[in-house]
């Protein structure tokens, strides 16, 4: 018992050493990436629950380093936040969703929507606004059909100025959704400061939900509370049929996750529609 303290402690530190160690290499690494060469966007599409109709993706970020390899946004987006390499990240990964899609959706009839997951630092900010509208005119993406996912950290943290800068994107036509909606520490308080069009119900709540019954009661919650309120749901992390069963006697529009389709790079997006049976 008594060394197993001391083996501990070293265990810890040196699991803190390799992590800070990590951290260090990744930030580095994000400060050095090209841009163009090391990071793609792939999209996941977003569906209409009734009618199992794409409606929209989610874009979402992908590094592969030259030498680290596949990084997972998981780790590194938190690692941008702090040293501030999100803000160029974001405007590259904005521009780059806009342009693809638009370029995608300019050869069909079908106008989709895009939803790009914009981190508490970008909105902070002065530019934000200025900088996302420019990138919607360089690319002739129409505001109406791009949607900003923000966490509720995002919303909670922000000054008076940050919640006007919402608003002012939402006179654009911009929408706005709350990303993993009851997740974090003021789902109501959010509600009652700022008009936003959707919230996304997180995976942890829609894992198991047909038999779990805590699940049921939170999302039946959250779900009813979208309806009050007014806005959009959808429930994301869909893994299994017996998960859209549950959700089909809730309301809920939209659906996302495995079970309907991986996120993929752009060009495998157009044959969703095709490929899901009609
Ligand atoms: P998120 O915004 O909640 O994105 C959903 C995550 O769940 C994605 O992971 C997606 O690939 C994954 N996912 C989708 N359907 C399923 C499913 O059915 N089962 C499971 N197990 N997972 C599913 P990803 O791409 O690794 O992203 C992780 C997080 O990193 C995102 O969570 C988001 O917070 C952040 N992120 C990703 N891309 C961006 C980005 O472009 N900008 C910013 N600021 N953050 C991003
Ligand atoms: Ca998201
Ligand atoms: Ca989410």
């Amino acid at each position: 018992a008594q060394d197993s303290g001391i083996n501990r402690w070293v265990y810890c530190s040196e699991e803190i050493k390799r992590d800070s160690m990590n951290q260090v290499t990744i930030s580095e690494a994000l400060y050095q990436a090209d841009l163009e060469k090391e990071f793609c966007v792939v999209y996941q599409p977003q569906v209409q629950l009734e009618t199992n109709r794409m409606v929209g993706v989610e874009a979402l970020v992908r590094w592969q380093h030259p030498e680290l390899g596949i990084i997972s946004p998981g780790i590194f987006i938190e690692i941008a936040e702090k040293n501030g390499f999100i803000v160029p990240l974001g405007n590259w990964i904005l521009e780059r969703a806009c342009r693809q899609v638009q370029e995608l959706t300019e050869l069909s009839e079908e106008p989709l929507n895009l939803a790009v997951n914009v981190s508490f630092i970008q909105i902070q900010q002065e530019q934000f606004v200025e900088e996302t509208l420019a990138i919607l005119q360089k690319t002739g993406f129409p505001p109406e059909r791009l949607e900003i996912e923000l966490t509720e950290r995002s919303l909670f943290e922000n000054r008076m100025e940050d919640l006007q800068k919402i608003e002012e994107l939402r006179s654009h036509g911009i929408r706005i959704a709350i990303d993993d909606f009851g997740t974090g520490y003021s789902s109501f308080g959010i509600l009652a400061k700022v008009k936003v069009d959707k919230i996304k119900v997180p995976r942890e709540f829609i894992d198991r939900v047909d038999s779990n019954q805590n699940s049921q009661r939170i999302v039946e919650t959250i779900t009813s509370m979208a309806e009050r309120f007014e806005l959009t749901c959808l429930a994301e992390g869909i893994e299994r049929e017996e998960e859209s069963t549950f959700l089909r006697q809730l309301i809920c529009q939209e659906v996302q996750g495995y079970y309907y389709a991986k996120p993929v790079e752009i060009h495998k997006i157009k044959q969703w529609n095709k490929s899901a049976g009609e």
